[in-house]
């Protein structure tokens, strides 16, 4: 490291501190870098700098989005009487990818957690109640993980639904309990999805 000019020692660091990325593969890009065409290297930095500048949370659902209100959201082809609720972004995007849902999402912002301090009001539950009220969604699906802080989190949310005019199902087996679903492949998380069951 010492070896090198305080600027590549700079974006060595810079890269290092990126999840994944250890001391050699930061060192690695670093240098791949310093020898990319000028165009490429603004392109990267580019694209890094509108990330921050453009993405927030959908209104909505709590996504990812570029606009106030996501593509999932504001797709009519969307089944809008289906709510699928999960803990991060991560997971709703697995089940994207697995191609079995066709509804859309709610995106809690974590998991009730009372170990962490983590209770209903630091998680968008209070959003989604509001959701069911406005009547259009007739199935909510409670995809959270299978861990603890997740199935706690879907009895909560379950009892708390109790008495709306909704069907609350949970993804069924298939998922490992204890797992997290980002990990899952895309064919259990499919059939998951697909037989899923009424809880309670
Ligand atoms: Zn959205």
């Amino acid at each position: 490291m010492m070896h090198y000019p305080p600027s590549i020692r700079r974006l060595i660091g810079r890269l290092q501190a990126l999840p994944g990325i250890g001391e050699k593969t930061a060192e690695r890009l670093a240098l791949h870098l310093v020898r990319v065409q000028r165009k490429e290297a603004e392109a990267l930095a580019y694209a890094i700098l509108n990330v921050k500048e453009k993405v927030r949370l959908c209104a909505r659902c709590f996504g990812l989005s570029d606009t106030d209100i996501c593509g999932i959201c504001s797709n009519p082809s969307r089944d809008a009487s289906l709510l699928c609720v999960v803990e991060n972004v991560s997971e709703m995007i697995a089940i994207e990818r697995s191609g079995a849902y066709c509804g859309r999402y709610h995106i809690l912002q974590g998991a009730l957690s009372p170990m962490d301090g983590i209770g209903p009001n630091d998680i968008r539950i209070h959003e989604l109640l509001l959701r069911v009220d406005e009547g259009e969604v007739k199935e909510i699906i409670l995809a959270t993980n299978t861990h603890l802080e997740g199935e706690s989190t879907a009895i909560y949310l379950s009892e708390l639904l109790e008495g709306r005019p909704v069907r609350v199902t949970r993804i069924a087996s298939g998922v490992p309990l204890g797992g997290d679903l980002k990990y899952v492949d895309q064919m259990t998380l499919k059939r998951a999805m697909e037989t899923r069951h009424v809880l309670g």
